[in-house]
Protein backbone atom coordinates (compact mmCIF):
# COMPACT_ATOMS: atom_id res chain seq x y z
CA UNK A 1 0.00 0.00 0.00
CA UNK A 2 1.34 3.08 -0.99
CA UNK A 3 2.13 6.13 1.83
CA UNK A 4 2.32 9.36 1.58
CA UNK A 5 -0.59 10.14 -0.42
CA UNK A 6 -3.09 13.07 0.09
CA UNK A 7 -5.67 9.97 1.01
CA UNK A 8 -4.05 9.02 3.72
CA UNK A 9 -3.35 13.05 4.50
CA UNK A 10 -7.14 13.43 4.46
CA UNK A 11 -7.97 10.25 6.24
CA UNK A 12 -5.24 11.47 9.07
CA UNK A 13 -6.70 15.19 9.10
CA UNK A 14 -10.07 13.81 9.30
CA UNK A 15 -9.31 11.90 12.33
CA UNK A 16 -7.47 14.52 14.44
CA UNK A 17 -10.91 16.40 14.09
CA UNK A 18 -12.78 13.29 15.40
CA UNK A 19 -10.40 13.21 18.73
CA UNK A 20 -11.08 16.97 18.94
CA UNK A 21 -7.73 18.13 17.99
CA UNK A 22 -8.17 22.13 17.40
CA UNK A 23 -6.18 23.21 14.54
CA UNK A 24 -3.91 26.17 15.51
CA UNK A 25 -1.38 28.16 13.45
CA UNK A 26 1.98 29.06 15.06
CA UNK A 27 1.56 32.80 15.20
CA UNK A 28 -1.73 31.96 17.43
CA UNK A 29 0.03 29.70 19.82
CA UNK A 30 2.16 31.99 20.79
CA UNK A 31 -0.62 34.64 20.96
CA UNK A 32 -1.95 32.40 23.03
CA UNK A 33 -5.11 32.53 20.76
CA UNK A 34 -6.76 28.67 21.16
CA UNK A 35 -8.96 26.86 23.72
CA UNK A 36 -6.40 26.12 26.47
CA UNK A 37 -9.16 22.88 27.94
CA UNK A 38 -9.03 21.27 24.00
CA UNK A 39 -6.29 19.20 22.26
CA UNK A 40 -3.99 20.76 20.06
CA UNK A 41 -1.88 20.08 16.71
CA UNK A 42 0.00 22.66 14.94
CA UNK A 43 0.31 21.83 11.70
CA UNK A 44 3.38 23.10 10.29
CA UNK A 45 4.75 22.85 6.82
CA UNK A 46 8.38 23.48 5.46
CA UNK A 47 8.33 24.33 1.50
CA UNK A 48 11.50 23.69 0.63
CA UNK A 49 10.83 23.07 -3.22
CA UNK A 50 7.95 22.94 -5.34
CA UNK A 51 5.68 25.23 -4.05
CA UNK A 52 2.96 24.47 -6.00
CA UNK A 53 2.41 21.52 -3.87
CA UNK A 54 1.82 23.21 -0.99
CA UNK A 55 -0.44 25.08 -2.73
CA UNK A 56 -2.33 21.68 -3.65
CA UNK A 57 -1.71 20.83 0.28
CA UNK A 58 -3.22 24.44 1.40
CA UNK A 59 -6.19 23.59 -0.92
CA UNK A 60 -7.38 20.49 0.54
CA UNK A 61 -6.83 21.65 4.36
CA UNK A 62 -8.97 24.51 3.77
CA UNK A 63 -11.60 22.32 2.23
CA UNK A 64 -11.59 20.56 5.80
CA UNK A 65 -11.63 24.08 7.94
CA UNK A 66 -7.83 23.44 9.02
CA UNK A 67 -5.46 25.73 9.26
CA UNK A 68 -1.54 25.36 9.13
CA UNK A 69 1.82 27.45 9.08
CA UNK A 70 3.58 26.91 6.05
CA UNK A 71 7.22 28.38 6.02
CA UNK A 72 9.06 29.28 2.59
CA UNK A 73 12.02 29.00 1.85
CA UNK A 74 13.40 32.45 0.03
CA UNK A 75 15.52 30.47 -2.76
CA UNK A 76 14.47 31.65 -6.73
CA UNK A 77 12.25 28.10 -7.28
CA UNK A 78 10.10 28.54 -3.71
CA UNK A 79 9.61 32.34 -3.48
CA UNK A 80 6.56 32.34 -5.17
CA UNK A 81 4.64 35.77 -4.29
CA UNK A 82 1.63 34.26 -6.06
CA UNK A 83 1.57 31.16 -4.26
CA UNK A 84 2.06 32.25 -1.23
CA UNK A 85 -0.74 35.19 -1.78
CA UNK A 86 -2.93 32.11 -2.53
CA UNK A 87 -2.05 29.99 0.58
CA UNK A 88 -2.48 33.06 2.82
CA UNK A 89 -6.28 33.53 1.04
CA UNK A 90 -6.59 30.26 1.90
CA UNK A 91 -6.70 31.29 5.80
CA UNK A 92 -3.61 29.99 6.85
CA UNK A 93 0.09 31.55 8.04
CA UNK A 94 3.15 32.40 6.19
CA UNK A 95 6.29 31.80 8.13
CA UNK A 96 9.79 32.06 6.74
CA UNK A 97 11.89 28.97 6.69
CA UNK A 98 15.34 31.00 6.66
CA UNK A 99 18.88 29.36 5.68
CA UNK A 100 21.14 32.20 6.47
CA UNK A 101 24.00 30.91 7.91
CA UNK A 102 24.40 28.13 5.59
CA UNK A 103 23.80 30.42 2.11
CA UNK A 104 27.18 32.39 3.68
CA UNK A 105 29.25 29.94 4.86
CA UNK A 106 29.40 31.42 8.11
CA UNK A 107 29.98 34.91 8.02
CA UNK A 108 27.65 36.25 10.40
CA UNK A 109 27.51 39.27 9.14
CA UNK A 110 26.60 38.55 5.87
CA UNK A 111 24.65 36.69 7.10
CA UNK A 112 22.10 38.50 9.01
CA UNK A 113 21.75 41.69 6.11
CA UNK A 114 20.78 38.01 3.90
CA UNK A 115 18.27 37.44 6.91
CA UNK A 116 16.70 41.14 7.11
CA UNK A 117 16.33 41.14 3.58
CA UNK A 118 14.44 37.78 2.85
CA UNK A 119 12.36 38.84 5.87
CA UNK A 120 11.59 42.00 4.51
CA UNK A 121 10.33 40.47 1.10
CA UNK A 122 8.01 38.07 3.04
CA UNK A 123 6.62 40.42 5.07
CA UNK A 124 5.77 42.73 1.66
CA UNK A 125 2.98 39.44 2.01
CA UNK A 126 2.49 38.53 5.12
CA UNK A 127 3.20 39.85 8.90
CA UNK A 128 5.68 36.82 9.56
CA UNK A 129 5.73 36.01 13.06
CA UNK A 130 7.37 32.75 12.83
CA UNK A 131 10.43 31.25 11.99
CA UNK A 132 11.74 28.07 11.25
CA UNK A 133 15.76 27.00 10.40
CA UNK A 134 16.21 25.30 6.86
CA UNK A 135 18.86 22.76 7.20
CA UNK A 136 20.38 22.25 4.41
CA UNK A 137 22.07 18.81 4.26
CA UNK A 138 24.80 19.87 2.14
CA UNK A 139 26.13 23.25 4.26
CA UNK A 140 27.86 22.17 7.25
CA UNK A 141 26.44 25.86 8.84
CA UNK A 142 23.47 25.18 11.12
CA UNK A 143 21.79 28.23 10.75
CA UNK A 144 20.25 28.32 14.26
CA UNK A 145 23.79 29.50 15.62
CA UNK A 146 22.97 32.93 14.21
CA UNK A 147 20.53 33.52 17.11
CA UNK A 148 24.19 33.25 19.62
CA UNK A 149 24.68 36.61 17.86
CA UNK A 150 21.82 37.85 17.46
CA UNK A 151 18.07 37.93 18.90
CA UNK A 152 14.92 37.33 15.84
CA UNK A 153 12.48 38.76 18.50
CA UNK A 154 14.31 42.10 17.22
CA UNK A 155 11.99 41.27 14.26
CA UNK A 156 8.59 41.30 15.89
CA UNK A 157 9.17 37.63 15.49
CA UNK A 158 7.29 35.13 18.43
CA UNK A 159 8.64 32.16 17.58
CA UNK A 160 11.68 29.81 15.95
CA UNK A 161 10.37 26.22 17.13
CA UNK A 162 13.91 24.55 17.86
CA UNK A 163 14.08 27.34 20.60
CA UNK A 164 10.36 28.18 21.60
CA UNK A 165 8.59 25.24 21.87
CA UNK A 166 8.99 22.12 24.89
CA UNK A 167 9.45 19.12 22.90
CA UNK A 168 9.40 17.34 26.04
CA UNK A 169 5.41 18.58 26.44
CA UNK A 170 4.95 18.78 22.91
CA UNK A 171 5.07 15.40 20.77
CA UNK A 172 6.84 16.41 17.82
CA UNK A 173 6.29 14.42 14.31
CA UNK A 174 8.39 15.20 11.22
CA UNK A 175 7.87 13.37 7.88
CA UNK A 176 11.99 14.69 6.80
CA UNK A 177 13.57 12.18 4.68
CA UNK A 178 10.04 11.02 3.69
CA UNK A 179 10.17 8.83 6.43
CA UNK A 180 8.83 9.65 10.29
CA UNK A 181 10.89 10.74 12.56
CA UNK A 182 13.51 8.83 10.94
CA UNK A 183 16.70 9.93 12.62
CA UNK A 184 19.34 8.11 9.90
CA UNK A 185 18.51 10.13 7.28
CA UNK A 186 17.88 13.34 9.37
CA UNK A 187 20.15 15.68 9.66
CA UNK A 188 19.21 18.66 11.57
CA UNK A 189 15.55 18.37 12.07
CA UNK A 190 15.55 16.38 15.54
CA UNK A 191 14.56 17.74 18.87
CA UNK A 192 15.19 16.90 22.24
CA UNK A 193 12.48 14.43 23.50
CA UNK A 194 11.82 11.96 25.66
CA UNK A 195 8.60 11.15 23.63
CA UNK A 196 9.17 7.57 22.14
CA UNK A 197 6.86 7.04 19.22
CA UNK A 198 7.79 4.42 16.50
CA UNK A 199 6.26 5.29 13.62
CA UNK A 200 6.78 2.81 10.09
CA UNK A 201 3.96 4.51 8.43
CA UNK A 202 1.20 6.84 8.44
CA UNK A 203 -1.53 4.24 9.30
CA UNK A 204 0.85 4.03 12.39
CA UNK A 205 0.22 7.67 13.38
CA UNK A 206 -3.52 6.98 12.30
CA UNK A 207 -4.05 3.78 14.84
CA UNK A 208 -2.53 5.76 17.83
CA UNK A 209 -4.66 8.91 17.35
CA UNK A 210 -7.63 6.25 17.09
CA UNK A 211 -6.80 4.55 20.29
CA UNK A 212 -6.04 7.70 21.98
CA UNK A 213 -2.60 7.03 22.58
CA UNK A 214 -0.93 10.56 21.38
CA UNK A 215 -0.60 13.68 23.50
CA UNK A 216 -2.96 16.30 23.54
CA UNK A 217 -0.03 18.52 21.59
CA UNK A 218 1.45 17.73 18.94
CA UNK A 219 3.45 19.67 16.10
CA UNK A 220 3.69 17.87 13.58
CA UNK A 221 5.92 18.75 10.41
CA UNK A 222 4.92 18.28 6.62
CA UNK A 223 7.16 18.95 3.72
CA UNK A 224 4.24 18.37 1.21
CA UNK A 225 6.56 18.10 -1.48
CA UNK A 226 7.09 14.16 -0.50
CA UNK A 227 3.25 14.06 -0.55
CA UNK A 228 1.37 12.59 -4.22
CA UNK A 229 -1.96 13.39 -5.76
CA UNK A 230 -1.41 10.24 -8.05
CA UNK A 231 0.40 7.55 -9.16
CA UNK A 232 3.02 9.13 -11.21
CA UNK A 233 3.79 11.40 -9.26
CA UNK A 234 4.44 8.94 -6.18
CA UNK A 235 6.90 6.72 -8.27
CA UNK A 236 8.62 10.26 -8.97
CA UNK A 237 8.90 11.43 -5.31
CA UNK A 238 9.83 8.13 -4.67
CA UNK A 239 12.68 7.86 -6.98
CA UNK A 240 13.88 11.38 -6.13
CA UNK A 241 13.98 10.70 -2.85
CA UNK A 242 15.81 7.48 -2.79
CA UNK A 243 18.53 9.67 -4.49
CA UNK A 244 18.59 12.26 -1.85
CA UNK A 245 18.72 10.10 1.30
CA UNK A 246 21.60 7.89 -0.22
CA UNK A 247 23.22 11.41 -0.05
CA UNK A 248 22.37 12.99 3.22
CA UNK A 249 23.43 8.94 4.96
CA UNK A 250 27.32 9.43 3.20
CA UNK A 251 26.69 13.00 4.03
CA UNK A 252 25.61 12.01 7.89
CA UNK A 253 28.68 9.04 7.90
CA UNK A 254 31.52 12.10 7.39
CA UNK A 255 30.35 14.14 10.62
ZN1 LIG B 1 13.54 22.71 5.03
Amino acid sequence: MKDFTYDIYKEFLTSLKKREYQFVKVENYFNNKYEKDKPLILMRHDVDRYPNRSLTMARLENSLDIKATYYFRTIPQTFKPNIIKEIMNLGHEIGYHYESLAETNGDYERAINDFELNLARLNQLYPIRSIAMHGRPTSKWDSRLLWEKYDYKKYNILSEPYFDIDFQKVLYITDAGRAWNNESINLRDRVDTEFNFLFHHTKDIIEHLNEGRLPNRIMMNIHPEHWAKNSTEWYQILIIRGVKNFIKKILLKRK
